[in-house]
C-alpha cells in the first residue's frame, strides 16, 4: 500500500477528500434516499451479493458528507457509521474501480479500523462504486468476510452487475420520489381548488358571485388553455379567460365557436363533468364541460379547453364534480332566497304578484306614460260564477282552478307584462308595449277564448268564463286607484250584461258607470228604508174595456218624493242582489193591499193581481208552499193572483222551478209568460213551462197599424198559435185605439197599456175601478181615507166590428 495514511483517534485512516465532493453530494441528495425506510428491493440485492460471493455480510452503503449511511445490510445490524471509519469512503474515490481488500490486517489504512479490530472483525472487503457513468460514486455495494480471501472473476462480474441494478433502483427511487412530490403538488392544487369551491359555496350569496370567484381564482397550473363560465340563471356569461401561463393560442376563438355549434350540446344533457373531444377540426384539444344543475335544471356551466387531452388528469373530473355540487348549493340558496322574496310580494296560491307590488308597478308605469302614444293597458279580469265552483266542488278545486287560470293568463302575456291577483277571482294584468288600436281587442278576445276552454281538474271538467274590463294608460297624471276603478267599472259593465265579454273604458262608459253606482247606492238605501211603492196598471177586456185584472209594478220613492219606475230600478236591485228581498216585499204588500181593499176587488168577477216574479225566487225550493201558506193565513185566495215570469234567467233543468209552478197552478194561481215574443221567449220554453197566459210584448203592439208587414204577420201568427194552444192572451203597451181594434180583430182578448190607464197608486187605481166598473159605489162611500181623484178616461170602448 503506497497510500499515505493518517490514523484518526479511533485508529482509522480516513478516506481522502473527494475531488468533486460538492457535485457528488448534490448527486447523492438528488436521489433523495438518505434516511429512507428499509426497502425490500435493495435487501434482495445485498442478500444476493452475499450468496453469490459466499460472504456473510453485504451492504449498500451511501457516503454522505460525514457519514456512511446504510440503505441495506445483510448479515450485520449496521445503520450508519462515521465516514472516517468507512471502507466505502475509500471505494468511492475511484468510481470505475472495484476496491478489494483481501486482508485488512495487512492494509495499513484498515489495520487499526474499529470494524477490523472490533465487531464485525472485517478481514475481507470488496466494494463496487455506485455511479451512473459520470465518475461520481455516491456509495458502494460491498461484501465483507471475517477471514481473508479473494473473489473469483465470475463473482466480480456478478457483483458489478448487482451494483448496476442498485444504481437502477436508485434511479427508480428518485423518479418515484419526484412523482410523489409532483403528486403532492397536484394534490395541493386540487385541494386549493376544493377549498376555493367550498369557500365560495359558503361565502357567496349568489351563483353569479360564486362563479366570478371561480373565474378569478381558477388555478392556471391546472393546465387549461381557456375557460368560460356561464350563468344561465342570469343569462350572463363571465366571458372567456385565457391561461396567463400559456402562450396565447390563435385557434382558441375558433374552438369556442366550434363548441357552441356542437349539435349534441353535451352539456345540456349531461349530469356530470365530462371530457369531450373537440372533434375532427381540432383533435388535439380537449373540452371539459362542467354542468351545474339544480332542481333538474342546468343553472350554470363551466367549460375549459385543454391544449392537449393527455395533459388532463382524470381526477380533475371528480374535483369539478364536487365543485359543481357546491355551486348547485349556492344556486339552491339563491333560488330559495329569490322564492322567499317572491313569496313576500307574490300571491302564495297562484304566484301572481300581490296587490301592493302590482300597484307599485302600475304607479311606475303610469308615470312613464306618453299621452301621445299610449301603449299600455290595464286589464281587470273577474271569473264568472267562481263562487258556484267553490260552493259546488269545494275550495280545493276552486284553488286549482285559480292556479290554472293564472297559468293560462301567464301564457297569454309577455315577459314585460305584469300579472297580479287582487283578491279571490279578481286578476289584473298590465299589458305593455301594445299597439292599442290594433291589438288590445284581439288580446281581450284571446283571453276570453282561452279562459273559457274547459279545465280538467282530476275527474272534473269545469267550464268558466270571465268578464274583462280594460283601461288605457293615456295620461301620466292618472292615479292608480282611478285607473284601477276605470278598469274595474268596465269589467262590471260586462258582469251586468251591459257589454259582452269585455269592455274598454271610454269617458262615456265611465260617466255611465258613475251614474249607475249612484243609483245603486240610492236603491240600496231605499230598500232598507222601505221607500218602496206598488203602482197598479189595469188589464182590460179589449172588447168591453172592462177592468178584469191589474199588474202590480214596483216603484222606488226618492228622498225628494219623486218616483222611480221599475225599468230603472230592477237591474240595480239585481246588481246589488236585493231582488229576492224586494220580491218578498212585493208579495207581502200585494197581499196586504188585496186584504185591505178586498171589497172593491171583489166587485170585479175573477179579478187577479199580476205580480212580476223574478226567476231566482221561482227557482227557490219551497217558494210555492211558503207563499200558499201565507195566502191561507191571510185569507186571500190564490185565484186572485197571476205570476208573470220572464224566461231570460230560468234554468229549465231546475226541479224546484217546475215544482213551484205546478203547486201554484194547482192552487189556482195563474202563470203568465211575460214579454212573450222577445228574445228570451221561444217556442221550446212555451212547451216546457206549464202556463196559462201569454203577455205579448209591447214591441209587437208598437208596429200596429203602420209597422212592418213582417212584424204584423208575426203578431198575427203568435196570437193564432197562442189561441190554438189554449192560452189566454194579454197584449202589453196598447196606447192607441187602432191597436186595440186590430188586436181584437186578430183574436187577442185582453190588453194593458196607457190607453186604459198608466200604472198608478192604489188609491187612484181603486178610483179607476169604481169609475170603470158598473154597479159599484163611489169610493168615498167605501173608504173614507182615500181621496177622490178626478179621472178622465183616456180611451173609448172599441167600436164593434
Ligand atoms: P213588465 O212586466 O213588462 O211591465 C210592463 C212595463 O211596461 C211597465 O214598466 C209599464 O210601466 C210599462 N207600460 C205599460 N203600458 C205601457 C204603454 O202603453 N206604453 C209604454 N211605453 N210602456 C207601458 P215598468 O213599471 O217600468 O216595469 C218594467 C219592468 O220591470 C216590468 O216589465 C217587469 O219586468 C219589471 N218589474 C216591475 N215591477 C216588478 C216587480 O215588482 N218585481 C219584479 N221582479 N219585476 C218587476
Ligand atoms: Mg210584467
Ligand atoms: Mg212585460
Amino acid at each position: 500500500m503506497t497510500e499515505m495514511v493518517q490514523a484518526t483517534l479511533s485508529g482509522s485512516v480516513p478516506p481522502p477528500p473527494h475531488p468533486r465532493e460538492e457535485e457528488r453530494i448534490a448527486r447523492l441528495l438528488g436521489y433523495d434516499i438518505l434516511d429512507t425506510e428499509r426497502d425490500e428491493l435493495f435487501d434482495r440485492i445485498t442478500a444476493m451479493a452475499a450468496e453469490i460471493t459466499g460472504s456473510p455480510i453485504s451492504l449498500v452503503s451511501l457516503v454522505d458528507r460525514n457519514r456512511q449511511w446504510v440503505k441495506s445490510n445483510y448479515g450485520i445490524d449496521l445503520k450508519q457509521s462515521s465516514r472516517d471509519d468507512s471502507f466505502c469512503g475509500h471505494t468511492i474515490m475511484d468510481a470505475d474501480k472495484l476496491m478489494i481488500i483481501p486482508d485488512s490486517m495487512k492494509d495499513p489504512r484498515f489495520v487499526h479500523n474499529p470494524f477490523v479490530t472490533g465487531e464485525p472483525h472485517i478481514r475481507f472487503y470488496a466494494g463496487v462504486p455506485l455511479q451512473n457513468g459520470d465518475g461520481l460514486a455516491i456509495g458502494s455495494l460491498c461484501v465483507i468476510d471475517r477471514k481473508p480471501r479473494e473473489l473469483t472473476p465470475d463473482q466480480i462480474v456478478s457483483l458489478k452487475s448487482l451494483a448496476r441494478i442498485v444504481v437502477d433502483y436508485l434511479d427508480i427511487h428518485r423518479s418515484n420520489r419526484e412523482l410523489t412530490r409532483l403528486l403532492l403538488r397536484e394534490k395541493e392544487i386540487y385541494s386549493r381548488l376544493l377549498n376555493l369551491s367550498s369557500e365560495m359555496a359558503s361565502s357567496s350569496f349568489t351563483l353569479e358571485q360564486a362563479l366570478q370567484r371561480i373565474m378569478d381564482h381558477l388555478d392556471p397550473t391546472l393546465g387549461w388553455l381557456s375557460c368560460r363560465i356561464t350563468n344561465l340563471m342570469t343569462h350572463g356569461s363571465g366571458g372567456i379567460r385565457l391561461n396567463p401561463l400559456l402562450p396565447p393560442d390563435p385557434e382558441i376563438d375558433q374552438i369556442w365557436r366550434q363548441i357552441d355549434s356542437h349539435p349534441t350540446k353535451p352539456l345540456h344533457d349531461g349530469k356530470k363533468t365530462a371530457f369531450i373531444s373537440t372533434g375532427i377540426t381540432a383533435p388535439q384539444y380537449a373540452y371539459l364541460a362542467i354542468p351545474i344543475r339544480n332542481r333538474g335544471k342546468l343553472q350554470a356551466k363551466i367549460e375549459m379547453i385543454y391544449p392537449d387531452h393527455r395533459k388532463m388528469d382524470s381526477r380533475i373530473k371528480e374535483v369539478f364534480d364536487i365543485m359543481a355540487s357546491n355551486l348547485a348549493i349556492v344556486a339552491e340558496r339563491e333560488i330559495a332566497n329569490m322564492e322567499l322574496q317572491h313569496r313576500a310580494v307574490h300571491d302564495a296560491l297562484t304566484g301572481a304578484v300581490s296587490r301592493t307590488l302590482f300597484l307599485e308597478e302600475l304607479q311606475k308605469t303610469i308615470s312613464k306614460t306618453d299621452s301621445f302614444h299610449p301603449d299600455t293597458a290595464l286589464l281587470f279580469l273577474d271569473l264568472d260564477g267562481f263562487k258556484d265552483v267553490n260552493d259546488n266542488f269545494g275550495h280545493q278545486i276552486g284553488d286549482r282552478l285559480l292556479i290554472e287560470v293564472t297559468e293560462r293568463l301567464r301564457h297569454l302575456s309577455r315577459e314585460e307584462d305584469i300579472l297580479g291577483r287582487l283578491s279571490g277571482d279578481e286578476f289584473v294584468l298590465l299589458v305593455r308595449h301594445l299597439d292599442i288600436q290594433q291589438d288590445l281587442e284581439s288580446l281581450l278576445k284571446r283571453i276570453q277564448r282561452h279562459i273559457s276552454h274547459p279545465y280538467m281538474l282530476g275527474d272534473l271538467e269545469i267550464r268558466i268564463t270571465c268578464s274583462i274590463g280594460a283601461a288605457i294608460l293615456d295620461r301620466n297624471d292618472l292615479t292608480t286607484p282611478e285607473l284601477l276603478r276605470r278598469a274595474e267599472e268596465s269589467m262590471y259593465l260586462v258582469k251586468h250584461g251591459v257589454r259582452n265579454g269585455y269592455c274598454i273604458a271610454t269617458p262615456d262608459i265611465i260617466r255611465d258607470f258613475k251614474n249607475r253606482l249612484d243609483l245603486d247606492r240610492n236603491i240600496h238605501e231605499a230598500v232598507y228604508q222601505k221607500r218602496l211603492l206598488l203602482h197598479f196598471q189595469p188589464i182590460v177586456e179589449i172588447e168591453t174595456g172592462r177592468i178584469c185584472s191589474a199588474e202590480a209594478l214596483l216603484r222606488v220613492i226618492n228622498k225628494d218624493g219623486s218616483v222611480l219606475a221599475a225599468f230603472n230600478i230592477i237591474p240595480s236591485m239585481q246588481r246589488i242582489r236585493l231582488m229576492a228581498e224586494v220580491d218578498e216585499w212585493v208579495f207581502a204588500e200585494s197581499v196586504r193591499l188585496l186584504q185591505q181593499h178586498m171589497r172593491i176587488f171583489e166587485t170585479i168577477p175573477g179579478f187577479r193581481l199580476s205580480l212580476n216574479v223574478s226567476p231566482s225566487i221561482l227557482m227557490t225550493h219551497g217558494f210555492a208552499t211558503l207563499s200558499l201558506n201565507r195566502l191561507k193565513t191571510a185569507g186571500v185566495s190564490p185565484t186572485m193572483f197571476r205570476f208573470e215570469i220572464i224566461e231570460n234567467h230560468l234554468d229549465m233543468g231546475n226541479a224546484s222551478l217546475f215544482e213551484n209552478i205546478t203547486f201554484f197552478r194547482e192552487a189556482g194561481v195563474e202563470i203568465a209568460i211575460d214579454d212573450f215574443g222577445t228574445g228570451y221567449s221561444n217556442l221550446q220554453h212555451l212547451i216546457s213551462i206549464p202556463c196559462d197566459t201569454l203577455k205579448i210584448d209591447r214591441m209587437f203592439i208598437k208596429v200596429i197599424p203602420s209597422g212592418e208587414a213582417k212584424k204584423i204577420q208575426l203578431l198575427t201568427a203568435m196570437i193564432k198559435l197562442g189561441k190554438n194552444l189554449g192560452y189566454s192572451l194579454i197584449a202589453e203597451g196598447i196606447e192607441h185605439q187602432e191597436q186595440a181594434d186590430q188586436l181584437l180583430s186578430l183574436g187577442c182578448e185582453y190588453g194593458q197599456g196607457y190607453l186604459y190607464g198608466r200604472p198608478m197608486e192604489i188609491e187612484r187605481f181603486l178610483e179607476h175601478i169604481v169609475m170603470h166598473t158598473p154597479n159599484i159605489l163611489p169610493l168615498s162611500k167605501q173608504h173614507s181615507s182615500i181621496q177622490e181623484f178626478e179621472v178622465t178616461p183616456t180611451y173609448a170602448l172599441p167600436s164593434k166590428t
